[in-house]
């Protein structure tokens, strides 16, 4: 199999949707602010796209070095069972396809990432926002690792929200989601 070509497209499916997310984040941050600030779209723009191909490359990454050690799994398998070569063939066809790299970087929550990154930014650049503040979905109070961080307002800019920590370590967390399935976001604070 050939990695590179692998990886090249995979980047290629990932891609529009990573930009399509962060994009988003950065509308949505001008709706939450209000249309009589004035935002440099040209700038917004490339880089929400110079963002989106570094995120997407390091997902890529991930994704293939995962490929690459259960590829290496199924070949080990193979040789000890000394079953014929269709047989690798065939496992190696259930082992993954982009679909499934795609429905689950969905599911892993990398595109909440991607639109609250865009949030961040369009903030960040409108120079009216000065403090940003983590709002919790009604039913994700209870959890643990969400409840806490619920209405936590941080400076735009500071590092991250102190986050839920089971073992006294401290837990920055930059931006939801704090964990798959998380759909809490952030609400802009100025004036
Ligand atoms: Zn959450």
């Amino acid at each position: 199999m050939d990695w590179a070509e692998e990886k090249e497209q995979l980047f290629q499916i990932l891609f529009p949707d990573v930009l399509d997310a962060v994009e988003e984040g950065m509308l949505s941050a001008a709706d939450a602010i209000g249309g009589g600030i004035e935002l440099d779209w040209s700038m917004l723009n490339a880089w929400a796209d110079e963002f989106a191909r570094t995120y997407t490359y390091e997902l890529v990454k991930d994704i293939t070095e995962a490929s690459q050690a259960l590829l290496q799994e199924k070949i080990d398998a193979w040789i000890k069972s000394g079953a014929h070569l269709d047989e690798l063939i065939a496992s190696l066809g259930d082992s993954g396809l982009y679909g499934e790299y795609r429905a689950f970087m969905i599911a892993t929550t990398e595109v909440t990432r991607a639109f609250a990154e865009g949030n961040l930014e369009a903030w960040k650049k409108s120079g009216v926002v000065t403090q940003i503040q983590w709002m919790t979905a009604t039913d994700e109070v209870v959890c643990e690792i969400c409840g806490g961080l619920d209405g936590s307002i941080i400076d735009l800019g500071e590092a991250g929200f102190e986050g839920y920590s089971p073992n006294e370590e401290p837990n920055m967390v930059e931006c939801p989601p704090a964990h798959v399935n998380c759909r809490c976001w952030m609400r802009p604070i100025w004036g």
